[in-house]
């Protein structure tokens, strides 16, 4: 076999290529180095806000307003995505600084994954709650409890967003549109089913229910100053000066003013309402306010109660059922003899 003898340049080192770009130099290239220099100067030099200690930044957020904690994390997708895996904090922050009567007032509806699983079966097996008010929809029974105190709750919450509607008829002295009993115009479902999204949004996001707050406040504002230059309404009212305004808390209406004694059933009430805040008395003796606790498990224990009682009438023969819950999707096994229901749904 012949082997191939090598040649006495292939003992040299591998040819390196040290040949560069040639630069050009002139004197608008050296202008648009410096321009470029200068850039990345400011650019190093630039102090993010999210460059500060995370507790700082929810700290700084805290004390903003909801809306402008929306819009400010509209300005970068880093200030957005902190926004959001901080919303719970932030949203703390805002609300225990700015709306800490309006949170006592209007307690939430618990959603069905905050129920117990076994009591999704009672809570589903209720009628579907009506729409008993013209203004507000019902509440949908396969995402919240439908409890009579959640059912309040939602209620609440929703008449909190339609009397921000009209705020601007209400100020010009325009007059509500009036619905007849029985009739049901497309543009009030429209409204109420959008109020509806709103506040199940809510729900979900302590930062939008931080927005429904203000917003609130904002009609509650209104309303005082409506209601100082209507002099028809001799009602008692609310203390509300310039500095309240402008703090945009909601510290006045901790002073004595008027309770709330019904629900705006009708927005007709919208006419000489100052400002709807339910669950809370007046204590005459201590001058102070005294907020309701929630009712959600003394009314759910009262549900589970009935249906017991419905269920030993109904299926007196032992037997095993296995019911898909609506509400979570699990399967859920019921023991139907009435003697074991008290144990399996109590
Ligand atoms: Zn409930």
């Amino acid at each position: 076999m012949h082997f191939h003898e090598p040649a006495e340049d292939e003992d040299l080192q591998p040819l390196v290529n040290l040949t560069e770009n040639l630069q050009i130099i002139s004197k608008r290239s050296t202008r648009e180095e410096k321009k470029r220099q200068r850039k990345e100067k400011a650019r190093k030099n630039r102090l993010s806000l999210l460059d500060l200690p995370s507790e700082l930044v929810v700290d700084i957020l805290g004390h903003m307003l909801p809306r402008d904690v929306f819009v400010l994390s509209r300005v970068s997708q880093s200030v957005r995505r902190f926004v959001q895996e901080n919303e719970e904090r932030i949203a703390g922050e805002v609300i225990g600084s700015r709306y800490m009567v309006l949170k006592r007032c209007f307690q939430l509806p618990l959603r069905l994954e905050q129920v117990d699983v076994v009591d999704h079966l009672v809570l589903l097996g209720e009628e579907k709650p009506k729409n008993w008010y013209q203004h507000i929809a019902a509440p949908d029974s396969q995402e919240l409890c439908c409890c009579r105190t959640c059912i309040m709750n939602w209620n609440n919450l929703c008449l909190m967003v339609d009397f921000t509607y009209w705020q601007d008829n209400l100020d010009n002295g325009d007059p509500l549109p009036v619905i007849q009993r029985g009739q049901y115009p497309e543009w009030n479902q429209e409204l109420i089913t959008k109020t509806a999204a709103i506040i199940l949004k809510a729900l979900y996001s302590p930062l939008l229910l931080g927005a429904v707050f203000e917003k609130y406040l904002q009609s509650i504002v209104r309303s005082i100053r409506r209601q100082r230059e209507n002099k028809g309404n001799k009602r008692r009212r609310f203390r509300m000066t310039d500095e309240d305004v402008f703090a945009e808390t909601d510290v006045f209406l901790e002073r004595s003013g008027p309770p709330t004694m019904e629900i705006p059933f009708i927005r007709d009430r919208y006419y000489l309402l100052e400002a709807y805040l339910p669950n809370r008395a007046w204590i005459g003796e201590h001058s102070k306010w005294v907020y309701a606790g929630s009712m959600h498990s003394w009314d759910l224990q009262r549900l589970k109660t009935e249906a017991v009682a419905r269920r030993k009438q109904k299926a007196p023969v032992s037997c095993k059922d296995l019911v898909i819950c609506q509400g979570c999707g699990k399967t859920l096994s019921i023991e139907a003899d009435a003697s074991a229901l008290p144990d399996a749904i109590s």
